[in-house]
């Protein structure tokens, strides 16, 4: 891939994956482009195993870090109608404010959204945070096309590519 001149400049490499250490971000807005693995997230799940790509911008204000990431992955699914086997990409933003302070009870610490590294925090571990978002994201009815016809009930092909002598009753509608 190439970037210009100016990305360059501005774009900064996150040596530990996705650790963000607070002294490599200059003032103002960091641009972000990382590559990696979903083993290194730990994320164990078969339909998201591969290579996770992660865009956006940390801006680097005084107080905090105010993050806006695009996370997308490749994920692997099986159709819930027809059980094929198809890929889809799974795009998903991830909003985070990185707190240079500390929480002031465990309801606070635990509010979704922010991180609380103390106000001597060497770093911020985006890690959970990219691993929930993707979650959040895989798709809830899993169907490898919008119109995908299934199978049939009676006798198991696949109305996709087939029509079976069943399909010419009425009584094989959707399912
Ligand atoms: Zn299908
Ligand atoms: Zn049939």
């Amino acid at each position: 891939m190439f970037y210009g001149l100016d990305d360059i400049k501005s774009t900064i490499y996150i040596p530990c994956f996705m650790k963000i250490r607070i002294a490599s971000l200059h003032n103002g807005t960091n641009y972000i482009t990382e590559e990696s693995s979903s083993g290194e997230l730990g994320i164990e799940d078969e339909s998201l195993k591969g290579q996770i790509k992660i865009t956006g911008e940390i801006e680097n204000q005084e107080k905090m870090l105010d993050v806006r990431l695009k996370v997308s992955l490749t994920g692997h699914f099986q159709c819930d109608k027809c059980a094929i086997e198809y890929e889809d990409i799974i795009d998903a933003d991830l909003r985070c404010l990185v707190l240079f302070e500390d929480a002031e009870s465990v309801e606070k610490a635990e509010t979704e959204g922010l991180i609380y590294i103390g106000r001597n925090g060497i770093e911020a571990d985006l890690t959970q945070e990219i691993t929930d978002c993707l979650y959040c994201a895989m798709p809830i009815r899993k169907l490898c096309e919008p119109g995908c016809k299934g199978l049939c009930h009676k006798c198991g092909a696949d109305l996709n590519n087939d029509n079976c002598e069943c399909s010419l009753g009425a009584e094989n509608q959707e399912m």
